[in-house]
């Protein structure tokens, strides 16, 4: 069965091994999210494909759930070190794939077919596609003001408390090829425990990936990226109590509203009744095995 897995970078990509490990080759296609993307030190970095293609590929730094396993910091300390910009972190095993991504865009290659050659390299049978291969950039409205998303998340830690995002480039955006095909031939359209702000929000507001959802055949299924009403990490807990009043799985159901389902949501999580199917299981994938059974579980609840 042909599937199809929205997902930011962080819970998404684990989300994404664990489908990885379950379904046959080549079923899984992974639209990724681009609103996170920057330029930076002249190069064009793309975090949550990264981190999906690092994940998938075994390479990435699992602690720290960014970046590559046995990195060094050398070329960012002699950036600083000459007035350049230090504050986003960028490894020297990282910088490398940023170089060949930014001479490929630069050459007018576009982000769906880097993507699709960088994942080639590493030999995996799963497709990642961005989005959009449109400029599309998340921006958040904070009680400091409004930031673009990196400056909000990494340079200022993401403390200031958000009141609204915006998507820049959404109302011009095209689906990057391949995304609505594969979404019509899916058996099944899943959307990981991302953060629905800032990770799933960037996806769907590319308005004809919003209506191949809402015209779906097959069956959507959501994974709550929440434990027991709190963010396994990040600030999603904040955000959904400021801006949608509470951290229940209703308030997660809220955000995809006429798009999804059902929702997988964990054990710490079950209401006693709800507007939409709920699927309860342990959600905490602090393991790969654990995300595997998320994963197969997701699955059985698409199935219907
Ligand atoms: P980003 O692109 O790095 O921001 O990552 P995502 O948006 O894909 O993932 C961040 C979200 O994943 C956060 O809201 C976390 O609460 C959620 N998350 C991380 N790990 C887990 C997990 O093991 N289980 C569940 N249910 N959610 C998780």
């Amino acid at each position: 069965m042909k599937v199809v897995l929205l997902s930011g970078g962080g819970g998404g990509a684990r989300f994404a091994r664990g489908l990885a490990d379950t379904l046959p080759a080549g079923d899984l296609t992974i639209v990724g999210n681009v609103g996170d993307d920057l330029e930076i030190l002249g190069v064009h970095v793309s975090p949550d494909l990264d981190s999906l293609l690092y994940t998938l590929a075994g390479l990435i730094d699992d602690e720290r759930g960014w970046g590559r396993a046995g990195e060094t910091w050398n070329a960012l300390a002699s950036a600083g070190s000459w007035g350049g910009d230090d504050w986003f972190r960028l490894g020297d095993l990282d910088i490398g794939l940023h170089l060949v991504r930014t001479e490929l865009l630069r050459a007018d290659v576009p982000l769906s077919e880097v993507t699709a050659r960088l994942v080639e390299k590493t030999g995996l049978s799963s497709r990642i596609l961005p989005a959009t291969n449109d400029r599309l950039r998340t921006h958040v409205h904070t009680t400091a003001g409004e930031f673009p998303f990196q400056e909000w998340f990494v340079r200022r830690a993401h403390e200031d408390d958000v009141d609204d995002v915006r998507y820049e480039g959404a109302d011009d955006a095209r689906p990057a090829p391949g995304v609505l095909q594969a979404l019509v031939d899916a058996g099944a359209i899943l959307i990981a425990p991302s953060n629905p702000y800032l990770s799933i929000g960037p996806i769907l507001a590319v308005s004809e990936i919003r209506r191949a959802l809402e015209s779906r055949r097959a069956r959507c299924v959501a994974v709550s990226p929440l434990v027991g009403g709190k963010a396994v990490s990040g600030p999603l807990d904040r955000m959904l109590s400021r801006m949608a009043g509470g951290t229940s799985p209703a308030h997660v159901t809220d955000c995809y509203l006429g798009l999804i389902d059902a929702l997988v949501i964990d054990e710490a999580d079950a209401p006693a009744e709800a507007d939409i199917q709920l699927a309860v299981t342990r959600t905490l994938m602090d393991d790969r095995d654990a995300a595997r059974r998320l994963a197969e579980r997701t699955l059985e609840v698409a199935c219907g």
